[in-house]
């Protein structure tokens, strides 16, 4: 029964995904152009369809996989959990039949609550994260939370995996790509990057328009983050890090520099994506796992627009609580209102720094060359 319905669940991604059609400009803002699809040579990012929480799947050349987070749990579908299932569905489709490396950002239940139905279905190398919960039941979700760590802390101990607790400063055991730790713990990191492709360490302008906020001591605090370098292309995930952090990253230096991609923090909520971070790093595609009513937000949506280097932002959503014009056109969403379709968007990094996102929805992959 499991097969079967994993099966069919994968069989929708691969009707979502195959054929993928070659790219066309159409509906594309600033004028991204047509190009090459696949190859070999390539970091393939697979963003699953959690509703709102985050699952982001990295399989590199040679096929070396990093899955960070894990969606929710599925208490009402034991046996097919919805978003369990959907990330299996996408490894069967990228061909990874085993997760070297999973990170979990942080132990909010959209994120580390998919994680023991997942463990059941496809095996993991190594478990990453930041160390232990610090989140406590008098805070609004805290039960939860508590839950969901306690549930991955028995999955450690049952498990032979191996299990790496990092912090800010550590590099990732990854070979295909330089996985820096960036933030973790409610930690960032010192200094800026050493990185060759950004410059880093100099005053950040956009620190005035940042203002403190009120702190949410929670575990998105707390949240790992990782620049991802693969080639010349600069990937940016900070999970769910909230807009005080932000600024201990970016401001009064920035120690990040300009990224080619970043993962829209904390699903464009208004509590993270602060200006000090987005106009600093600037990327060229910004793509936000946002729900149909989770993130999405119109102020976040303002600020990606507005940075200054931005070709698009996808959604895997519609945020069907903001207006069109807090909306992206629909052929950059992967999920329309109405039924639930669990599409995904897929993003293929070069190491020229060129991307390609295809939506799930449509088959359409729009390119963006090499800066
Ligand atoms: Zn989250």
């Amino acid at each position: 029964m499991r097969i079967a319905k994993l099966w069919s669940a994968g069989l929708v991604v691969l009707v979502a995904l195959g054929g993928v059609a070659i790219a066309q400009g159409g509906g594309g803002r600033r004028g991204p152009t047509s190009g090459p699809v696949s190859g070999k040579g390539e970091l393939q990012v697979y963003f699953v369809d959690v509703e709102g929480g985050q699952s982001t799947l990295f399989v590199a050349p040679g096929g070396e996989s990093l899955l960070v987070d894990t969606g929710s749990p599925d208490s009402r579908n034991a046996t097919a959990p919805r978003d369990a299932s959907r990330i299996a569905a996408l490894c069967e489709l990228a061909g990874v039949t085993k997760i070297d490396n999973l990170v979990v950002t942080h132990y909010h239940s959209d994120h580390v609550g998919g994680l023991p139905q997942l463990v059941g279905m496809v095996p993991v190398g190594r478990f990453i994260d930041h160390g232990v919960n610090r989140e406590t039941a008098d805070v609004q979700g805290g039960a939860s939370t508590i839950a969901g760590y306690n549930a991955y802390q028995k999955v450690l101990t049952d498990s032979h995996a191996e299990h790496l607790t990092v912090k800010p400063g550590d590099v990732l055991p990854v070979k295909a790509m330089h996985v820096e730790v960036v933030s973790g713990d409610g930690e960032v990191i010192a200094q800026p990057l050493k990185t060759p492709l950004a410059a880093t360490g100099e005053q950040n302008p956009f620190c005035a328009a940042s203002p403190l906020k009120e702190a949410e001591n929670t575990e998105n605090d707390r949240s790992l983050g990782l620049a991802i370098t693969f080639g010349k292309l600069r990937i940016l995930d900070l999970g769910d890090l909230t807009w005080n952090k932000e600024r201990g990253l970016m401001c009064p230096v920035d120690k990040l520099g300009k990224v080619d991609v970043y993962i829209v923090s904390h699903h464009g909520l208004t509590n993270s994506g602060s200006p000090a971070l987005v106009d600093a790093i600037a990327p060229r595609v910004a793509i936000e796992d946002n729900g149909p009513r989770k993130g999405g937000s119109p102020a976040t949506f303002e600020t990606i627009e507005g940075s200054s280097r931005l070709k698009d932002l996808w959604q895997l959503h519609t945020a069907e609580g903001s207006d069109a014009r807090h909306n992206v056109t629909e052929s950059r969403i992967a999920n329309l209102p109405g039924p639930d379709a669990g599409n995904t968007l897929k993003l293929t990094g070069r190491m020229d720094g060129s991307i390609a996102v295809t939506n799930g929805r449509t088959g359409e992959t729009v390119e963006y060359p090499a800066p």
